[in-house]
């Protein structure tokens, strides 16, 4: 069974996002090196109505070099269970969880000196913590798909972003398909968040010949509303 590891609530920041956003401190585990772009399955301990206790995942982002801090965002579901725990949580709780788990990040062998980085929702975490595995020499566009507000404050994303990254906000109802238009073969592309409007982008890729190696992502849900026919639609 994997090791139950706890973190320590630095601040809950839930007034700068449009759900919950926590500074969190590793406790213990001084040698576990924390990424952005991996995950980490947060218990809640509360009960579904089957009485399993909910654990949900949460990418790491904006992880501090050589120090154990990190923060989560969470989008607020309704009815969700663990998106509005995150939410409660205060300053001194402490989470728990196991992990840190995933690939989401740069490949020792890639050598595309551009990428294409597509976050639709929720997904600007691990499109963050996946760009801060990406070479100081590769040219980055980011593409945020969200709602009005969006889930970080945009200072915050361009705070964790290099200066040479480039990013362009669009709206969730946005065609991302018009923004990959001119993609080719020699670029990457990465996104997270929702997982019907990313395959739409993966299928739209392969098409123009990009290959799976260069096509990376981490599906977070699939919208019930949103089926392949009207994700078609954009
Ligand atoms: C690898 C990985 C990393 C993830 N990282 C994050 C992250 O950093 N931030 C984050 O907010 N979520 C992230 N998620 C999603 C997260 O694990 C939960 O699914 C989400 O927070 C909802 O949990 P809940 O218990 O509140 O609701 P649930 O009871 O799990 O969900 C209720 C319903 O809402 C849908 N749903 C889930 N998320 C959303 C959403 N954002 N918008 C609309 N509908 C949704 C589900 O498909 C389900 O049908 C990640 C998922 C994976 C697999």
């Amino acid at each position: 069974m994997a090791e139950h590891r706890q973190a320590r609530v630095l601040a809950n920041l839930s007034d700068e996002s449009r759900g919950a956003l926590l500074a969190l401190e590793l406790e213990g585990h001084p040698d576990l090196v924390l990424k952005g772009g991996r995950y980490i399955i947060v218990h809640t301990g509360l009960e579904n109505a089957e009485g399993k206790i909910v654990k949900r995942a949460y990418s790491l982002f904006a992880v501090k070099p050589g120090t154990q801090k990190f923060f989560l965002a969470a989008a607020p579901v309704a009815a969700g269970v663990a998106s509005h725990y995150l939410g409660s949580l205060q300053e001194g709780d402490r989470l728990t969880f196991t992990g840190p788990w995933g690939r989401f990040h740069w490949p020792a062998e890639a050598r595309e000196k551009k990428v294409v980085a597509a976050a639709f929702g929720s997904g600007i975490t691990g499109i963050l913590g996946y760009l801060a595995s990406v070479p100081a020499d590769c040219a980055v566009d980011l593409y945020w798909y969200k709602d009005e507000q969006g889930l970080l404050p945009a200072a915050m994303v361009r705070e964790c972003l290099s200066e040479a990254h480039a990013m362009h906000e669009r709206s969730l109802s946005d065609d991302p398909l018009r923004d990959l238009q001119n993609a080719g073969p020699e670029q990457r592309f990465v996104a997270a968040g929702e997982g019907h409007r990313i395959e739409r982008c993966l299928n739209f890729l392969r098409a123009k010949g990009l290959i799976e190696d260069q096509l990376q992502s981490e599906i977070f849900y699939r919208s019930q509303d949103l089926s392949d026919a009207k994700a078609d639609r954009g």
